[in-house]
C-alpha cells in the first residue's frame, strides 16, 4: 500500500497549511472579537479555490476526489477553527447534495457562484425537536401548482446568516415516514424565509449559525433537488462524506497543536531544564502523536475507499468517532503541557481548546456515530 499523496495534492496542501498557519492565524484575533471571518480572508479562500473544492471543473471549481478534499482540510484544519468550520460547512455539507443530485440546469445556476465564494452554501436537517432523531423532523413541503409550499423551523444551521443557498430536507410524503423525505435548493431570500439571530456559540468565532424559519415559504419546483421522497438514507448521504472531512480537519487541528506543544516544551524550562525532558511530558507528546497518526490513516483510507465508490456508512462513522474524541484528548494535553500559558487567551491552544468540542457534537454527536457502527455490524452478521 502507498500511502503517499500525488505530488499536486501535497503541493495544494503545502499552500493552504501556509494560508492557515500564517493569514487565517494572523487575524484570529480579530475573527474572535468581531465573530467575523475578514472579507479579505474570503477572498484569499476563494482564490486558493477552497470554496470549490469539490465543485466540478466545468462549473469553476477545482473538482478534487474526496482524498484531495480531506487533504485540502486537514491542512485547514490547522487554522482557525471557525474559519475552517465556515469553508467546510459550504465545500462539504453545502455543496456535495448539488454536485451529487442536481440537474444541470441546478449546477449551472448555483455551482459557478458557489466556487467563487460569492454565493456561500449550508445544509439544514435539525430542528429543535429533532438533532440526533433525524428522521424525525416536521418541516412540510407541500406543492401547489409549480411552487413548494414549506413550513416549518431549522436550527443551529451553519452559514445560514451569510447563505446564498441552503440545501433544506422536508417531508413531502407523510404517510411514507422516514422515506417521505426530499431535499431543496433554497435561498434565504425567497419569500417566506427568514433567519434568526446567530446564535451565541462558545468557540468556532466567525462560523455564523443561526435559525432559519419557513412561513409559507415559496420555493419552486425546479428547485427539488433529486427525486421527489428522496428518502432519509439518501438525504442523510450528503452529511457521510461530510464526516470524512471533519475527521480531516480534526487530524489538522491535532497536528498543529502538537506542533505548538513540541515548541513549548523545548522552549519552556522549569528545575533547570526543559520541560521536554521529563518523561510526563513528553508521555503526553507521544500520545498525541499516537492519535494523530492513527485518525490520519483512519481519514486516508475512508477517503479513498469513497473515491473509489465503496459504501462508506459505517467508515465514515469510525473516522469521525476516532478523530474527534482524539483530537479533544490532545486539546487537553496540550492545554496541559502548556501549563497557564494554555489558559490564556493571548495563545492558541485555548481558543482550540473551545473550537474542537464542537466536533464531537455535530454532523452526528460521538453516540450517534456508535450507534451507526453498531447497527451496521450488527446488520451486516
Ligand atoms: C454550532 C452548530 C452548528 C451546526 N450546524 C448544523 C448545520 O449546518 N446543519 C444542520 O442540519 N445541523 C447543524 N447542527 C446541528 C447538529 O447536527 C445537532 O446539534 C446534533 O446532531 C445533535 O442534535 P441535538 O443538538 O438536538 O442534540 P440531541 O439529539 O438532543 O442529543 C443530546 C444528547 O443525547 C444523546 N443522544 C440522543 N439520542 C441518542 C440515542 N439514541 N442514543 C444515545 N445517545 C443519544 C446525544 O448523543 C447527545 O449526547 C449544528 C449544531 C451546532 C451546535
Amino acid at each position: 500500500m502507498d500511502f503517499t499523496l500525488p505530488a499536486d495534492l501535497r503541493e495544494m496542501q503545502t499552500h493552504i497549511r501556509h494560508f492557515a498557519i500564517h493569514d487565517v492565524e494572523a487575524r484570529a484575533h480579530e475573527i474572535e472579537e468581531t465573530n467575523r471571518v475578514p472579507p479579505e480572508l474570503i477572498r484569499q479562500a476563494a482564490e486558493l479555490g477552497l470554496f470549490g473544492l469539490s465543485i466540478p471543473e466545468e462549473y469553476g471549481g477545482v473538482g478534487l476526489g474526496m482524498l484531495g478534499r480531506c487533504a485540502v482540510y486537514e491542512a485547514l484544519g490547522q487554522g482557525h477553527m471557525g474559519f475552517g468550520g465556515m469553508v467546510s460547512a459550504h465545500a462539504s455539507i453545502g455543496t456535495s447534495g448539488l454536485v451529487k443530485l442536481g440537474t444541470p440546469e441546478q449546477k449551472q445556476k448555483y455551482l459557478p457562484r458557489m466556487a467563487s465564494g460569492e454565493c456561500i452554501a449550508g445544509f439544514a436537517i435539525t430542528e429543535p425537536s429533532s438533532g440526533s432523531d433525524a428522521a424525525n423532523i416536521r418541516t412540510r413541503a407541500e406543492k401547489r401548482g409549480d411552487t413548494y409550499i414549506l413550513n416549518g423551523t431549522k436550527h443551529y444551521i451553519s452559514n445560514a446568516p451569510i447563505a446564498g443557498l441552503l440545501t433544506v430536507i422536508a417531508i413531502t410524503a407523510p404517510e411514507k415516514g422516514s422515506k417521505g423525505m426530499s431535499a431543496f435548493l433554497v435561498e434565504p431570500s425567497m419569500p417566506g424565509v427568514s433567519v434568526g439571530k446567530i446564535d451565541e456559540k462558545m468557540g468556532q468565532k466567525g462560523a455564523l449559525s443561526a435559525e432559519v424559519i419557513f412561513d409559507n415559504a415559496e420555493v419552486p419546483a425546479e428547485n427539488l433537488l433529486g427525486p421527489l421522497d428522496l428518502g432519509y438514507r439518501e438525504a442523510l448521504g450528503i452529511l457521510t462524506n461530510g464526516r470524512v472531512g471533519i475527521a480531516a480537519r480534526s487530524t489538522g487541528a491535532m497536528q498543529r497543536l502538537l506542533d505548538l506543544s513540541v515548541a513549548h516544551a523545548q522552549g519552556r524550562e522549569q528545575f533547570g531544564q526543559p520541560i521536554s525532558s521529563f518523561q510526563a511530558v513528553q508521555f503526553m507528546l507521544a500520545e498525541m502523536e499516537v492519535d494523530i497518526q492513527t485518525s490520519r490513516v483512519l481519514w486516508q483510507k475512508v477517503a479513498w475507499m469513497v473515491d473509489q465508490g465503496q459504501d462508506v456508512r459505517r467508515m465514515a462513522s469510525v473516522a469521525k468517532y476516532h478523530a474527534t474524541e482524539a483530537l479533544s484528548r490532545v486539546a487537553d494535553k496540550a492545554v496541559q503541557v502548556a501549563g497557564g500559558v494554555g489558559y490564556m487567551k493571548d495563545a492558541p491552544f485555548e481558543r482550540f481548546y473551545r473550537d474542537q468540542r464542537l466536533l464531537r457534537i455535530y454532523e452526528g454527536t460521538s453516540e450517534i456515530q456508535k450507534l451507526i457502527i453498531a447497527g451496521d455490524l450488527l446488520r451486516a452478521r
